[in-house]
This record gives structure tokens, sequence and C-alpha cells, in this order.
């Protein structure tokens, strides 16, 4: 089974245009959340070992799961015992889907190393505080699905259409993709004279 990366988890049940982009088509762009998230993941980026009274954080952990097709790098894992908390950081608010596929996949390449992982949570720099993702059944059934559906893209010889819906106002991609033009299968040729609708920035 191929093995495909956590992050591609999130960007395919974000929008599998976005996923094959990044994915299979090697485009990347920054826009202000992408380097906020950078900016965030600093205090997680750099590996490292923390040990207190028998608790033990450790950031910047390479994982894998050989049975799920899954790699990745978890930002924090907290290990108490035999059981480990995976906890992904995110910049924006956090809204229950994508990121808790993220920390789902986390989850089993850590039980695949021998731990009990019953739950993860999703740090959310906007919020400021760690919401609780419980590693149920549903959850790794969506997980799987979603990796299913990645591998799916990959062996792909084209590019899914793209949604063209409020998702497409804050993803960095949108200069790369033209969701205006490419929405259905046989898109529309772009009149290069007519300026595309600027989207509704917060910042
Ligand atoms: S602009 Fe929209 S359709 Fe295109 S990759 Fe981003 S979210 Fe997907």
């Amino acid at each position: 089974m191929e093995s495909i990366p956590l992050a591609a988890l999130e960007h395919v049940t974000y929008c599998r245009r976005q996923a094959a982009m990044i994915h299979v088509e090697a485009t990347w762009a920054d826009s202000v959340d992408t380097v906020r998230g950078d900016l965030v993941h600093k205090a997680v980026d750099l590996p490292g070992t923390k040990r207190r009274r028998g608790f033990i954080s450790l950031r910047s952990l390479p994982v894998r799961s050989r049975r799920y097709g899954l790699h990745g790098i978890c930002d924090l894992v907290e290990i108490e015992q035999h059981t480990a908390t995976p906890v992904e950081y995110k910049v924006g608010p956090y809204r229950p889907g994508p990121a808790d596929l993220q920390v789902a996949g986390q989850a089993v390449c850590l039980k695949e190393a021998g731990y009990q992982v019953p739950l993860g949570y999703v740090y959310s720099a906007t919020d400021r505080r760690r919401h609780q993702v419980l590693i149920t059944d549903s959850l790794l059934a969506a997980m799987a699905a979603a990796a299913a559906d990645m591998r799916t893209l990959l062996r792909a010889d084209k590019l899914p259409a793209a949604r063209n819906d409020k998702r497409c106002r804050r993803c960095s991609l949108r200069d790369d993709c033209l969701p205006e033009l490419t929405h259905t299968q046989t898109p529309r040729t772009a009149d290069l004279f007519v300026p595309r609708p600027l989207g509704t920035w917060r910042d």
C-alpha cells in the first residue's frame, strides 16, 4: 500500500483538488494563513524531549503506520506510562472535521508503536486552547476513507474539478487553481482581460 502523508488527510477532506495540487503536482503557495501556521508551529518544530515525573513530551516526532499506509510528523506527543496523546497544532479556530482526521491518523501510528491512544487534541492558536478528539471507530473509519480517497487521487491522471465555494476564499492555492474557471470538468477559456473577483479577507 502506498504510504501517504498525514497532512494529506486534512487536505483531501477540505478539498480534493487542493490535495491533488499539493501531493500530486507539488504546487504550493504561501498566504497569510500558511505563514501564521508556520509561526504557530515554531513552538513544536524543533525535535526535542521533556521529562517530568513520569510524563514525557516529544516534539516533532516522526511516525508511521504500515496497516493504514500513513507517515508523517506529530507536532507534540505526550506519553504517560503506556498511553500516548497526540496534539496537533492549528492556527485557525477549531471546527470538528479535517484536523480530527489528522489526529486519528497520528493515533493509529502511535498504536502501531505499542501505545494506547484513546484521545488526542487539536490545539487552536486562535482559541488559545486544546480541543479534545476522541479516537472512535467512526472517526477511524472516516480517516481510512480519506486515506483511500487520497490514494485514488495519487493514481488519477487529472485534477478533480474545483469547488468554487466559500472554502476557496482563503485557499492559498487560489491563484494556481482558478476556481471560477475550473469548477467544471470542461473549463471555460480564461478571459485574461477580465479581472477575477477578489476574496473577502479579514486581515
Ligand atoms: S481554490 Fe478552492 S477548489 Fe481550488 S484548491 Fe483551493 S479550495 Fe480547492
